[in-house]
């Protein structure tokens, strides 16, 4: 007996669980799952993302950690911890005219306390607003300086009538700590593939929840399973958060061999996988294999140093094999950083669909090999080893095709993704090739 590889590969589990649960079904689960999380005031710290990751918690077995304000990390320093209770901007009548409590986008991320009464004029600085678009709330940050600052509609600010506010921010801006989450899921092999999804934005569902949510089903999914790889799922503050997490963790960096970041993948937009920098990285052609066969629009995209934290985890001193994986771009649709990136905006068809691919992409990943050729001086007569008919759903053709393609370049120098590409084949039909040849003993796995 060959120690052989485990060809009744559990990862195939993933994918038909995903397929009986039935795409709505999942999608459903998947949006409620976004839609809890949606109410919460989240930034880079705080007890908003502690909220979010206790979450998480519920479904995966997530590690929290902790990170002291000033630590260095290296050309970063942890900001302090910033927390909310309340904000308003109250008329002389008593009324309230901007009111976190009805959307927490109405404070500026990051904002210092304030309690005044100021005039209008003097506090229409600190007011943001989008008059294109003018029943939507604009999503604003000051993390590294400090400010104040009102985020509300078009429409509002042009209700204001000049005279004097009270002006109320009731937050504290403290030496804390750095919270994120991690979640590790041992495999057969030290090496790892890392799946990263920002954590840190408030009431915003496509650009935040959206991965959130695919990658906490991923890990649950993968849970408890029999990997090749392991798996490591960071829930993590944006930019400070990923390269916190570099710092402090540069022997398990070195451990990652594929990964990928998700960020806005709800939304009804087809897919979208940037490379990474190293651009022909095996996570990179695993993903474009993937896409051409999800029957959804796709398109590549080169590499850039701005995104999300593919760019850290892609900095030269890295120069991991980190991809990301969106549906529309970040920044190219006008929801972005608005109010009308919300739960609406998220489609559970979407959410799921973006699940199988994640799921299809770790199943490449988990059965990507080389295999020898037992027979290798001529084809083999398939005929007599019951090779030469469809043992499947999928066309006759197509399967004889794979099976003589995955003989053919068992060299042992190919892959079965190189043999995916060449012929044009779905990866998931070249790996079935290769499972039957090896029953018959035509193909023998490489170590
Ligand atoms: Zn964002």
């Amino acid at each position: 007996m060959q120690p052989g590889p485990h060809l009744d590969n559990p990862v195939d589990t993933l994918l038909e669980k995903i397929e009986i649960d039935g795409t709505a079904e999942l999608g459903g689960k998947l949006h409620q799952f976004a839609a809890d999380l949606y109410p919460t005031c989240r930034s880079i710290t705080g007890n908003g993302i502690r909220q979010t990751l206790r979450a998480i918690q519920q479904r995966i077995p997530l590690q929290i950690f902790e990170v002291p304000t000033g630590t260095a990390v290296f050309d970063w320093t942890v900001p302090k911890e910033w927390n909310i209770s309340d904000a308003y901007i109250r008329a002389a009548d008593g009324r309230r005219v901007v009111d976190f409590r009805s959307h927490n986008l109405h404070v500026m991320s990051y904002s210092s306390p304030i309690h005044a009464v100021l005039p209008l004029e003097t506090i229409r600085p600190h007011l943001h607003t989008i008059p294109e678009y003018p029943d939507w709330i604009p999503y604003r940050t000051s993390y590294y300086q400090e400010n104040w600052g009102f985020c509300l509609t078009y429409n509002q600010i042009l209700s204001l009538e000049d005279g004097d506010y009270e002006v109320c921010i009731d937050s504290t801006l403290e030496d804390g700590h750095l919270t994120y989450g991690e979640c590790y899921l041992p495999g057969r092999s030290s090496e790892e593939v890392l799946i990263s999804c920002h954590t840190c934005h408030p009431s915003l569902a496509n650009d935040n929840l959206s991965g959130v949510s695919v990658a906490a089903f991923l890990a649950e999914h993968l849970a408890g399973q029999d990997l090749r790889y392991s798996y490591r799922f960071l829930f993590i503050p944006g930019t400070i958060g990923a390269i916190t997490w570099l710092a402090q963790n540069r022997e398990k960096a070195a451990q990652i061999r594929h990964g990928l970041v998700l960020t806005c993948i709800g939304d009804s937009g087809g897919f979208h996988y940037k490379k990474s920098r190293r651009g022909n990285a095996e996570i990179d052609r695993a993903v474009a294999c993937v896409l051409k066969d999800c029957g959804e629009r796709f398109e590549i995209l080169d590499f850039s140093p701005y995104g999300y934290d593919e760019r850290q985890y892609c900095s030269p001193g890295f120069n991991l094999a980190v991809g990301c994986l969106m549906r529309s771009v970040w920044g190219t649709f006008p929801e972005y950083h608005t109010s009308a990136d919300n739960l609406e905006f998220i489609q559970p068809l979407s959410l799921a669909k973006s699940l199988r691919a994640c799921a299809a992409i770790v199943n490449l990943l988990e059965k990507n090999r080389r295999y020898l050729n037992q027979n290798p001086c001529c084809e083999p007569q398939l005929g007599k080893r019951n090779l030469y008919k469809s043992t499947g759903g999928e066309p006759v053709g197509q399967q004889i095709h794979a099976r003589l393609w995955t003989l053919n370049m068992s060299d042992g120098e190919h892959s079965l993704l190189d043999i995916a590409e060449r012929s044009g084949l779905p990866f998931e039909t070249i790996a079935g090739a290769a499972e039957a040849l090896c029953q018959s003993g035509l193909l023998l796995p490489l170590p």
